[in-house]
């Protein structure tokens, strides 16, 4: 593959795309990490010399397989089951596994790769990888789930292990699926381990887990915030999503005096102009978490609007958390949201503004955080969840969150240090990309790998 210049961006995805054809997330998650790059590989032609970016973009390993399960008709049913593990230059491979419809390999390659560059953020010893299944939860019993989760980890065990690949939730994959699939693992390997993070409580997790990702948002904006003077308090705020991560976002941005006005699903979304507090927040955790309703039912119980097939992007706000899914944000939606006021976005979720949008983002000059340093909190709280694990020891809520916070003020201090430009405007994206970059590029020349 041709060595990247400014010239060879063009050259560099031509051949990326030709190898790896049907993949756009795939190819969207590279192009926006090479253009970040180009300059400081001219800069540093070690990395150029040794090709690390063709072989950066190239997954280590992938492992793809038949998931069949029986439902509760008593049916035969097959998923595909998958594993990327993407890059071990810096720790045994970590990330995710997504259950959804949308699930492919292209999806999955893109999430993998910028789990790599989050991890390295992390400051921990991360490698990463990602992996999943075009199973649909939604609708499914408990039985289903599970019966589900129990021959997806009857494939997957077998290359995973506390010290070689350590999965973990994502979109569709909470605490139920990690459950199922640690009781499985144990049961065919008969041995206790970190292997999975986000386990419950009782059985090896961490506290603050789940409320890691949407708390380490917040904080990475809070950061972002402090540069312009600003913080959270009295301020309107917009967040997409109603799962794990949009919930514990609200959680602490109404700690920290703002107002949450919306939350969406894909359906729509609900708008309340009288904020989210923690009473209706509960009823969120409620109606998503037990009893695994839509948010429209919400507006009902509530009597706020709702808004069917639409996003949050045209209500008013100074702050924004995209807490959903890739690409949730168009170009338009960004133009409409900075017109509105919005100075802040800072994504929850991977990749949910697309290039456009970002784009309009840095040119109108307001504070973006990408997903790969916004939304690390959840990560770098796996990775306090396996050093717990190995000490066979639990941290106090206090520990865990200070270590988070502290984890995610490291992560701004390294976006500003690449990313700050000589008029003192920090891009946070080139600042991820080249932060991320450098420790695992470092690392891979140093073992040659
Ligand atoms: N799925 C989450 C992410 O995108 C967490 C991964 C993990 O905890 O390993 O970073």
């Amino acid at each position: 593959m041709s060595h990247t210049s400014s010239l060879g961006i063009n050259a560099f995805m031509a051949e990326l795309k030709a190898k790896n054809p049907a993949e756009p997330e795939f190819h969207q998650a590279v192009h926006e990490v090479v253009e970040s790059l180009d300059e400081f590989l001219d800069e540093n032609p070690k990395y150029k010399h040794a090709r690390i970016l063709e072989r950066i973009v190239e997954p280590e390993r992938i492992i793809m397989f038949r998931v069949p399960w029986i439902n509760d008709k008593g049916e035969m049913c097959v998923n595909r089951g998958y594993r990327i593990e993407m890059n071990s230059a810096i720790g045994p491979y970590k990330g995710g596994l997504r259950f959804h419809p949308t699930v492919n390999l292209g999806i999955l390659k893109f999430l993998a790769f910028e789990q790599v560059f989050k991890n390295s953020l992390t400051t921990l010893p991360m490698g990463g990888g990602k992996g999943g299944s075009d199973f649909d939860p939604k609708g499914k019993s408990d039985n289903e789930v599970m019966r589900f989760c129990q021959s997806f980890m009857t494939e997957l065990y077998r290359h995973i292990g506390p010290n070689t690949d350590v999965p973990a939730g994502d979109i569709g994959v909470g605490g139920r699926e990690i459950g199922f699939l640690y009781g499985q693992f144990k049961r065919i390997k008969n041995e206790f381990t970190g292997v999975l993070t986000g386990k419950g409580l009782n059985y090896g997790g961490s506290l603050i887990r789940p409320e890691a990702t949407g708390y380490g948002n917040v904080y990475f904006a809070q950061e972002m915030l402090k540069t312009r003077n600003e913080t959270f308090k009295n301020k309107t705020v917009l967040i997409s999503g109603s799962g794990n991560v949009a919930q514990f976002s609200v959680e602490k941005v109404n700690d920290l005096g703002g107002k949450v006005v919306t939350l969406s699903d894909s359906n729509g979304y609900i708008f309340d102009p009288d904020g989210i507090d923690g009473d209706k927040l509960k009823y969120v955790m409620y109606l998503k978490n037990v009893k695994r309703g839509r948010i429209k039912e919400y507006a009902e119980k509530f009597g706020v609007k709702y808004v069917e097939n639409e996003r949050p992007w045209k209500e008013k706000g100074e702050i924004a958390l995209p807490s959903a899914t890739q690409n949730e944000i168009n170009e338009i939606e960004a133009i409409t949201l900075v017109q509105n006021g919005c100075y802040c976005v800072s994504e929850g979720a991977n990749m949910p503004s697309t290039p456009e949008a970002i784009h309009t983002f840095i040119e109108k000059g307001i504070l973006f955080g990408p997903g790969k340093a916004a939304n690390a909190g959840g990560v770098a709280v796996s990775g306090l969840e396996m050093t717990q694990n190995s000490m066979r020891l639990n941290w106090t809520r206090e520990e865990v969150d200070n270590r988070l916070q502290i984890i995610m003020q490291n992560i701004h201090h390294t976006c500003s240090e690449y990313g700050k430009k000589d008029s003192g405007f920090i891009n946070y994206v080139d600042g991820a990309n080249i932060g991320g970059f450098v420790k695992v590029a470092d690392a891979m020349l140093s073992q040659g790998a």
